[in-house]
């Protein structure tokens, strides 16, 4: 028997796991020693020992559906990438990777892509989860800092939910807001959500606002307070309260009470996900609560702050390496000053010199021809992308989609002409770092099955089938670590906050040892922080006689993002084990809809079938569907089909909130 002291590869809360294997068994335990959960997991963490099967995995490399050996399909990668980069230039390649790559898979992507291969095009499905809360921090503080911890959920006397349903979504995080709760029956929680959610339970106040005018909410908040004048202030004048009510579809004292709680609480904490980023206007809306907590002073001191949760283990960790195409790594940016210091850390001479291509504009790229070759590395875009239809021709189309892999068959690997195994949870090793900036080990305690590979590994020797292979000549995961931090250190004024050379210079054995840890937070940033002046803007769908109804999108309580993993534990599909709309009694009666019957919702795009269930939560006018459910489960349950990829202009974050669709009895 041995237990490992590991992470749960699911949300952005990142809990330590210890991990048990005893006669092939595998079973798991909160890890009570880690900060972020303190031995607490929720039930899809608990199942993580049901996951690790080897049914349906992809273990061998296969080119053209066919098995092959690691040195047939490299070399076959290698020399279709060559041709295609000799005819049409590094812009015609791209990578498409993921929240779930570990930091230091990252970090080797994004170096060969912009350093070597010579184009920005990495852009990763973290664009789809808190691209926008990015751009609102780079905005009000000059770079990405989220300055909040989990424990400031616990020392606050408010906790603001914005658009984010954490009883499902980020779960031991509510576990633990709901103990700080209980300890302090003083506490006030507001959840602002157009949806009456599993979260609303535990609201002092629930504002069940008009979809999209969170904004609206918050210019009013700010206008309410009695803040030092300004640009951002000046704006907020024309929104008073009546205005707000009205924008917001909410009644005036409802407003009103949460603006006087908001005002009156010595200390608050908003936190805010998906429902604020992925929107057409999702960084404004951003801001939008950053000024608010700028204004009142409530940030920089403990149970205070504008707290993004990442939806994924390591959307923070992609961060940090440039994992996004408009970065570069190390948190730095296009700039001649950052530009040269990576080159020079790299001794690369072909690094990218201008932003790439942003998740949907990359896949549009793809569709017009521009883009020849796309590497997917663990993510399934065929579902997770709006307009998935689009996606899929686009693929089709493509003259090379490699993928990597865990799994066989998924939507997105069926268009693959290269498939690569990849390790899985359990079998990888290297960190992660979680939405309050915590860097974690996940550690292997499982053999490497069939052929797979770690991610690294596998980009490692591609680049050596491009003629890079001395900058990628890594033997180990903390190699790249310490090169991460290396260049973390290098030339970097930053130093002021913490020594990032004692970080590059961690012995293998230190790594291992890794205990979770925290990146500090600059002090200096939240003094030069500034208010950003926005204008709230209407929803980002507009319904119609035809489309009439507003069709919102998220995570259920048990599923994980394509269920390519939750969807194959028997226990989890007993939550929900098909597709599901959610309409209001009142749109129910009206088309004659009953609980439990199928439906049929379409929009311009697409068709999805999904099975109505009548919710006194839902407002009328508008239906909520899972984001979950891909073709090996239901054939006609992938929302994203009917989704429009429209996106917010700063972040490129597509909004998946809203889609104006019809919906029919079956
Ligand atoms: Fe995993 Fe998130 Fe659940 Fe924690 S809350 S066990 S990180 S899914």
């Amino acid at each position: 028997m041995t237990e490992t002291r590991t992470t749960c590869p699911y949300c952005g809360v990142g809990c330590g796991v210890i991990a048990r294997v005893d006669a092939d068994e595998v079973s798991v335990r909160g890890d009570e020693s880690h900060p972020a959960n303190r031995g607490r997991l929720c039930v899809k963490g608990s199942a993580l020992g049901e996951t690790t099967g080897l049914a349906g995995r992809l273990l061998y490399p296969e080119v053209d559906d066919q098995p092959v050996s690691w040195d047939h399909a490299l070399d076959t990668a290698g020399s279709r990438l060559r041709e295609i980069i000799d005819i049409h230039g590094p812009q015609a390649v791209a990578f498409y990777a993921s929240g779930q790559l570990l930091t230091e898979d990252y970090y080797a992507a994004n170096k060969l892509m912009k350093g070597f291969i010579g184009a920005a095009n990495i852009d990763t499905n973290s664009r789809l989860c808190m691209s926008s809360a990015v751009v609102g921090y780079k905005r009000a503080f000059g770079e990405d800092i989220v300055p909040c911890s989990y424990d400031d959920i616990e020392q606050t006397d408010l906790v603001v939910l914005v658009g984010s349903n954490a009883a499902w979504t980020h779960p031991v995080l509510y576990q633990r807001l709901v103990q700080a709760r209980n300890a302090n029956p003083a506490m006030k929680v507001v959840v602002i959500d157009p949806r009456r959610t599993a979260t609303c339970d535990i609201a002092d106040l629930h504002l069940d606002l008009a979809p999209g005018s969170d904004a609206g909410l918050f210019v009013g908040l700010l206008n309410a307070i009695d803040g030092e004048e300004g640009d951002a202030q000046q704006l907020a004048h024309d929104w008073p309260l009546a205005r707000v009510a009205a924008f917001c579809g909410l009644a005036e004292e409802a407003v009103a009470t949460f603006y006087a709680w908001f005002i009156a609480a010595p200390r608050a904490v908003t936190l805010y996900t998906m429902g604020i980023n992925q929107s057409v206007s999702g960084s404004d809306k951003c801001n939008a609560i950053i000024n608010v907590h700028l204004a009142s002073g409530k940030i920089g001191r403990s149970g205070c702050g504008p707290f993004s949760l990442t939806g994924q283990p390591n959307a923070m960790g992609g961060r940090e390496v440039g994992g996004l195409a408009n970065q570069l790594a190390a948190h730095m940016n296009f700039t001649p000053d950052d530009l040269s210091r990576v080159a020079r850390f790299w001794g690369s001479e072909r690094l990218a010199q201008t932003p790439g291509l942003m998740a949907v504009e990359l896949f549009d790229a793809i569709a017009r021809g521009e883009v020849k070759a796309v590497w997917i590395m663990g993510t399934n875009p065929a579902v997770s992308l709006p307009d998935s239809h689009a996606v899929c021709q686009a693929l089709a189309a493509c003259p090379l989609v490699m993928v990597s892999e865990v799994m066989r068959d998924t939507d997105t690997s069926r268009f693959a002409h290269i498939r690569f195994p990849a390790l899985g949870w359990g079998e990888k090793d290297g960190t992660v770092t979680n939405s309050e900036r915590r860097i974690s080990r996940q550690r292997s305690f499982l053999p490497a099955p069939g052929e797979a590979k770690p991610d690294w590994w596998i980009i490692a020797r591609i680049a050596q089938q491009l003629g890079h292979g001395a900058a990628f000549a890594w033997d180990h995961p903390h190699a790249i670590f310490a090169e991460h931090a290396a260049l973390s250190a290098f030339e970097n004024h930053g130093e002021r906050v913490f020594n990032l050379a004692e970080l590059a210079s961690l012995t293998r054995a230190q790594w291992d040892g890794l205990v979770p840890w925290q990146w500090p937070i600059d002090p200096e940033a939240l003094t030069r922080a500034r208010r950003v002046p926005v204008v709230p803007q209407t929803h980002g769908a507009t319904p119609d006689a035809l489309y009439p109804f507003i069709l919102n999108s998220g995570r259920i309580r048990d599923q994980w993002h394509t269920m390519t993993r939750t969807g194959y534990v028997p226990r989890l599909m007993q939550h929900r084990d098909e597709p599901t709309v959610d309409i209001s009694p009142a749109d129910a009666a009206r088309l004659g809809v009953q609980d439990g019957q199928l439906a049929r919702i379409s929009s311009a795009r697409g068709l999805m079938v999904a099975r109505a269930q009548i919710n006194s939560g839902q407002r009328a006018g508008e239906l909520f569907a899972p984001m979950h459910w891909n073709s090996c489960f239901s054939r006609q349950g992938k929302i994203n089909a009917l989704v429009e990829g429209r996106c917010d202009p700063h972040s490129g974050q597509p909004e998946s909130k809203q889609t104006a669709v019809r919906l029919m009895p079956w």
